[in-house]
């Protein structure tokens, strides 16, 4: 394991490791764990599959040096992939829906990336097609496709999920995670999976998300405000398998935010609302488990915080949620 107390060559030898914490809510026999991952270099889960997807590309000669990455990203992604980008003579270009964060895209534009902008009103799939269109013109450039490469679920399966079952001696009875472009849960269900076929898998997705319809359900599509999980049009989510999940549950925006506004006065956490999204249904399905309702093969239930709330401050993330809502429009 890497302790990152030697001297490293680069910030990119920093991504991963991250702690877990108790969730201290948790019911006493049913403890969740979360997994921080605002402890990476550029702050979020994302760099893991920034640093994994450029590597592999290179790897592949998909991608060469000198070559550029065209990636529709909701920040955090750019910020991870940018950040590599900066080690290996790649160029990074991010097509980003208005919506999404100032922060993100500041940190994105300082690692060196160009930003374009797409309509919010066309969502991720706006910001996709015109990653493809801005590819057709560029040599040399490719477009990663975080919503559909196995890449992303590798970096999961190969890094955040071992070191989770390294802490808990492999005692995992659940694990719960948000949905953006499901490469956590799937990544991390691969290899729960494989340790123990009990593990119980839980989606977390917004009110107003529908993944669910991939698992037959109907659900209308509507705008949330939680960022980073959730989909509006899920065949370009392409990596999330229903057959992998036991369980798709959907976080109301006035939920997600009253729990990270807990997380942080009660807690200690900072945290922003995909991680108060999954803490509000970990610790559900902890107290079902605790209740004797639902049966785990351990009683354990691990969560994965993705980001910080310092990213979001300018979205008045820790206001009233009517100013809050407010000020996303
Ligand atoms: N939370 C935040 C803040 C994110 O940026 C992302 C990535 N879009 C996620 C959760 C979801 O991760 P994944 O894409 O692996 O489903």
């Amino acid at each position: 394991m890497t302790t990152h107390r030697e001297p490293l060559a680069s910030v990119v030898e920093t991504v991963g490791e991250t702690p877990l914490v108790r969730v201290q809510a948790s019911p006493p026999d049913v403890p969740v764990y979360a997994k921080l991952e605002s402890f990476n270099p550029g702050a979020s889960i994302k760099d893991r599959v920034g640093v994994h997807i450029i590597e592999g590309l290179l790897e592949s000669g998909d991608l060469d040096p000198g070559g550029t990455v065209i990636e529709p990203t909701a920040g955090n992604t750019g910020i991870g992939m940018a950040m590599a980008a900066t080690q290996y003579d790649v160029d990074a270009v991010f097509t980003v829906p208005e919506k999404f964060s100032v922060e993100k895209q500041v940190l994105m534009r300082a690692l060196g990336a160009d930003i374009v902008n797409t309509p919010t009103e066309e969502g991720m799939g706006g910001a996709i097609e015109r990653a493809h269109e801005l590819a057709a013109d560029e040599p040399n450039a490719v477009v990663p496709q975080q919503f559909s490469t196995d890449l992303n679920v590798q970096a999961h399966a190969e890094t955040t999920a071992p070191e989770v079952y390294e802490a808990l001696d492999g005692e995992v009875g659940a694990i719960v995670a948000g949905c953006g472009t499901a490469g956590t849960l799937m990544g991390m269900a691969r290899y729960a999976l494989d340790t123990n076929p009990a593990t119980h898998i839980v989606a977390v997705e917004p009110e107003g998300s529908v993944f669910r319809r991939a698992a037959g359900d109907d659900a209308e599509a509507s705008e949330y405000n939680i960022e980073g999980i959730g989909t509006h049009d899920h065949t370009t989510n392409e990596l999330f398998d229903p057959e992998l999940v036991d369980e798709i549950q959907s976080v109301s925006d006035r939920d997600a935010q009253k729990e990270l506004k807990r997380l942080a006065a009660e807690e200690g956490q900072l945290v922003a609302t995909s991680s108060g999204a999954a803490s509000v249904v970990a610790l559900d399905v902890a107290r079902r488990a605790a209740d004797g309702d639902l049966s785990l093969p351990h009683d354990t239930v691990v969560t994965v915080f993705p980001d910080s709330s310092e990213r979001y401050l300018s979205k008045g993330i820790y206001d009233s949620y009517e100013e809050w809502i407010h000020g996303a429009d």
